[in-house]
């Protein structure tokens, strides 16, 4: 007989979930030590388990949830599109959603951005952005063959291809491919609470941005683009940037005559508190990836989109051999491209950029409120996006140990107080969908207060 979850209860689901399931980036001994929650369904900020149990979902499913789960604009979208066709590809044929996304996109992304070449993960949006940079540099009217590296962000991630592997930087996840990794060259990401150049931020000037200079300085010809999560960078830990360095890193490209990729995976789609993190400084860079946000959080989709002066260099007929050989069978698919539409119409209708400041403002004094705690070392937040960095030292800002699993502990004591959270190792992260509402904000702030409280002042939380 064939095993139907449906029909399952919550102990046989667990059961088949230890038995069978890889889960990613998890420690698997751990998982199996452990209960496995597990999503039945979802309304609005809130998720429930299959025991019924109620959580807010404080990273946003990770990081994509924008609208709130379950919003009829989207849903009716979805089905709609549904009665009409699941999936058809877009090699050798179109469709409309694909090709009505395109144009909105266009639409409402930075200056310049004409075309749009649609897959399905974040992670492919930045691989995309990769290869087709580096294959504009030889095909272009004056080549130029020898921009053949990128210069990546230290602390960077951008996916788990090995193309983003590459540029990337977060050792514990990328150490053990290196043999498999093209080199790529760094510049300190400005992670101003351990500044890279030991600077202080009033002071600094934005001395990252000299070093940022000094290696395209050092490999003029070389570089085919430099790659940034513009505003923050996500899973390095939330790394707020300071204003002004993405548009000092797009001023740095344009004197070294080469390409700006925004990887706006993470930070697209309102995060930042404005459409698109570069709209903040008024940035357009020459590719744009975009995924997550991009259907509201609710299916798989990326687009990455470029220039004229890019796309043209691949503009030829059949036997000329300037076709882009990339593809994924499910890129642009018709139902992701119909939630993607829905959701830019509830960005409309629910004027949900124009109700971000007071969430905002909401969210930075309850993190204010934080900042005191004994273990709390940095509180960075941008827009709807907030980082907490804990230490076992402020005065130091000595790290905790990895094996102490800090960020952990804190975010499964959350789940005691109906909130679900994952941390990046001593950070905790807070990202919840945009739609979130003021009680709501407040029930997130509180149980993340009364966690990190739980965990590291024990003595304190007791009395
Ligand atoms: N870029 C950034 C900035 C990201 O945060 C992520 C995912 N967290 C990715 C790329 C990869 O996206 P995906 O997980 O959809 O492949």
């Amino acid at each position: 007989m064939i095993a139907r979850a449906d029909a399952a209860g919550p102990e046989t689901l667990q059961a088949w979930d230890h038995a069978h399931l890889w889960h990613p980036f998890t420690p698997q001994a751990d998982w199996a030590d452990a209960t496995p929650l597990i999503v039945d369904r979802a309304e609005g900020s809130y998720l429930y388990d299959v025991e019924g149990r109620r959580f807010l979902d404080g990273v946003g499913s990770l990081w994509c949830n924008v609208h709130g789960h379950r919003h009829p604009t989207i849903d009716a979208a979805i089905i709609e599109q549904l009665g009409k066709v699941a999936h058809s590809t877009l090699l050798g044929v179109s469709h409309a959603p694909a090709i009505e996304l395109a144009r909105r996109l266009v639409e409402i992304t930075p200056e310049g951005l004409t075309r749009v070449f649609f897959s399905d993960d974040g992670a492919t949006a930045v691989e995309v952005a990769l290869k087709m940079v580096f294959q504009y540099w030889r095909q272009k009217v004056d080549p130029e063959p020898n921009r053949t590296r990128f210069v990546g962000l230290t602390n960077a991630y951008h996916g788990d291809t090995l193309g983003d592997v590459s540029i990337g930087d977060v050792a514990p996840f990328h150490a053990m491919f290196g043999p498999l990794l093209f080199p790529s060259l760094k510049a300190p990401a400005p992670y101003c609470y351990r500044c890279p150049v030991g600077l202080q931020r009033e002071s600094c000037g934005t001395a990252c941005l000299d070093e940022l200079d000094k290696v395209l300085a050092a490999h003029p010809g070389e570089v085919a683009a430099v790659v940034i999560e513009p505003l923050v960078q996500g899973a390095a830990g939330i790394v707020v940037h300071p204003e002004g360095y993405l548009r000092g890193v797009r001023d740095l490209t344009r004197k070294h005559g080469t390409m700006l990729i925004a990887d706006e995976v993470a930070v697209g789609f309102g995060k930042t508190g404005a459409m698109f993190a570069c709209d903040r400084e008024r940035v357009a860079p020459d590719v744009l990836c975009l995924s997550k946000g991009i259907t509201g959080g609710y299916l798989p989709l990326a687009a990455t989109l470029t220039t004229e002066a890019i796309y043209s260099a691949f503009y030829g007929r059949a036997g000329d051999g300037r076709t882009f050989h990339h593809g994924h069978t499910y890129g642009g698919n018709p139902l992701g491209a119909a939630a993607a539409l829905a959701s830019l119409r509830v960005f409309e209708e629910e004027q949900t950029i124009e109700n971000l400041p007071p969430k905002v403002e909401q969210l930075r004094m309850g993190l204010a409120a934080l900042a005191g705690y004994s273990h709390v070392g940095d509180v960075r937040q941008h827009g709807l996006i907030a980082g907490i960095e804990l230490v076992a030292d402020r005065s130091t800002r000595a790290d905790y140990p990895a094996a102490e699993a800090v960020g952990t502990k804190v975010c499964l004591r959350a789940r005691d107080f109906g909130v679900l959270l994952r941390p990046l190792g001593n950070v905790i992260v807070i990202m919840p969908p945009l739609s979130i509402a003021a009680a709501e904000l407040d029930e997130l702030l509180g149980a993340v207060g009364r966690s990190i409280r739980d965990v590291t002042e024990p003595e304190q939380a007791a009395s």
